[in-house]
């Protein structure tokens, strides 16, 4: 059995292109059904359905063979007993920084003023600003990071962007691009010697389907 870890969303969406052309197609969409572990039309495969930033625990345990993460996710996690194989080139974003509108970042920056930045991702920020030589304070969140500058529980937040839609109901406006984001395909690297047989066609059929 070949066991796939993916998030539901947008991730398993651009995954099931993917997926077909590795012959595999999905039983059931885990936003009409409730259940964790999803059938395929193949015997030999499944996929569980597990939080976005729980991927690459399930993978490096082994209680899922391959998955599929996001970078921001990756980084965060360490990749501990992961193979990185394939960058899919699926739920593109970047991660960046951003301030409410009113706050002049460039200037604080200059001047080497200590800085409150709330985010959900710690070690990508933390790394970030230490590159910079900019003194941070971190805020930890799990989610709704946009909020944090508006109550003044941060003066800047470090987060996932794509249209800016959010920023911009917010009144927040990105300040620096950290880095762009895709997500990848993760292999258990027990999993890929002792399963290599089944899962060398599937990643190369993975690797033939990925859009430019
Ligand atoms: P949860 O919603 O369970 O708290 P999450 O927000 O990390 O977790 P998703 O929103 O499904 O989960 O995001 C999954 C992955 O998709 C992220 O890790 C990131 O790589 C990518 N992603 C996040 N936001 C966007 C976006 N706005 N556009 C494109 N890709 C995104
Ligand atoms: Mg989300």
């Amino acid at each position: 059995m070949i066991t796939i870890a993916l998030s539901k969303g947008r991730i398993f969406e651009e995954t099931l292109p993917l997926l077909a052309a590795a012959g595999i197609v999905p039983s059931e969409n885990p936003e009409q059904s409730r259940k964790l572990i999803i059938a395929t039309n193949r015997g030999d495969v499944r996929v569980v359905i597990v939080r976005a930033s729980d991927v690459p625990t399930y993978v490096q345990y082994g209680a899922a063979d391959i998955g599929i993460a996001g970078k921001d996710v990756l980084l965060e996690h360490g990749g501990a007993g992961l193979y990185q194989p394939l960058d899919l080139n699926i739920a593109k974003c970047r991660m960046a920084v951003a301030v409410p509108a009113g706050f002049d970042y460039a200037a604080a920056v200059r001047r080497g003023s200590r800085l409150r930045v709330a985010t959900k991702y710690i070690i990508t920020a933390r790394e970030h600003f230490a590159a910079k030589g900019v003194h941070v304070d971190l805020v930890k969140l799990y989610g709704s990071m946009e909020l944090a500058p508006l109550v003044g529980l941060a003066d800047a937040i470090v987060d996932l962007v794509s249209s800016g839609a959010t920023l911009r109901a917010n009144n927040l406006h990105e300040v620096e691009e950290i880095m762009p984001i895709s997500s990848r395909l993760i292999v258990n690297q027990a999993a890929l010697k002792m399963k290599h047989d089944k899962l060398t066609p599937l990643i190369a059929a993975f690797a033939g389907a990925i859009a430019p």
